[in-house]
């Protein structure tokens, strides 16, 4: 079985969530608008470290979406998304605090690890450069709201940081958020993950994989802040045996009735 962080994560907020999307093959449909602008806006990053045109990019992938029945939310416009994310790029050509050298080696690098006999973990990190001249690890994050950075030192609780410098070994690591609001910001969050919290890290890897080979797929269910997956959890229609809910939101990989493609867990 290969790993992921994604998969983890999804087991550790509901072990019955991840039986949906990984045992039984149930998907969200990719109709969601934040998520594809932020696929388009990565793309557009990447063309920005090439030295290609950033937002002819960014037009290009977004324009692809632009037919798809997107579902936005907070008042979104594909219209409204695009210009932000030119004034995005904008920001973050004007800032010019991260560098990276030999793009095309350290952008969407892939690691993979042994975690056991028969398990690996495979990670994709954004890219690995400078932050104002300090080397890191880098993610990039585009959000509709501000990422919270107090207290101070709280970026080195975030899970998936962790795994990365889990995967790599780099103790350097920073998130640099793309806000789109009406006056759109770059955050450029930086921490230190330290050995110890790199090894608790690989811990909870081994345990999350024997708890999925023992078939424990319980729900850890809630609906009330501040345990309340359920709230925005695509799967909700599976739970409450609701078709409708179903028809809207998901899509079953095709086959998954018969599980033949179990051995061949996607990340
Ligand atoms: S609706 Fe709740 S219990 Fe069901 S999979 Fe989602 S988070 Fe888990």
């Amino acid at each position: 079985m290969t790993c992921s962080y994604t998969q983890i994560s999804q087991y550790l907020t509901c072990p019955r969530r991840y039986r949906h999307h990984y045992l039984d093959g149930w998907q969200e449909k990719d109709t969601r608008a934040a998520m594809l602008f932020g696929r388009a806006f990565e793309q557009a990053l990447t063309a920005y470290f090439l030295r290609e045109d950033a937002a002819g990019v960014l037009f290009r992938e977004w324009t692809v979406c632009k037919n798809q029945a997107l579902r936005y939310s907070n008042g979104d416009t594909w219209d409204r998304m695009l210009q932000q994310g030119i004034q995005l790029l904008d920001r973050f050509c004007q800032d010019d605090r991260i560098r990276i050298r030999q793009p095309r080696r350290n952008l969407q690098i892939k690691f993979t690890r042994t975690v056991s006999e028969k398990n690996d973990f495979v990670a994709y990190v954004d890219a690995i450069g400078k932050l104002d001249g300090t080397r890191c690890l880098l993610e990039w994050k585009t959000t509709s709201s501000r990422y919270p950075e107090e207290p101070d030192g709280l970026l080195a609780l975030d899970p998936q940081l962790l795994c990365y410098s889990w995967m790599t070994g780099i103790s350097e690591v920073a998130q640099v958020v793309f806000v789109r609001k009406r006056l759109v910001e770059v955050q450029y969050l930086r921490t230190t993950i330290t050995d110890e919290q790199r090894a608790e890290f690989g811990q909870l890897v081994e345990d999350t994989i024997r708890r999925v080979e023992s078939a424990q797929f319980l729900p850890h269910s809630g609906i009330r802040f501040p345990q309340n997956p359920c709230s925005s959890c695509p799967y909700v229609g599976l739970c409450l045996g609701k078709p409708e809910l179903i028809n809207i939101g998901l899509v079953r990989r095709p086959g998954a009735e018969n599980l033949g493609w179990l051995d061949e867990l996607t990340y």
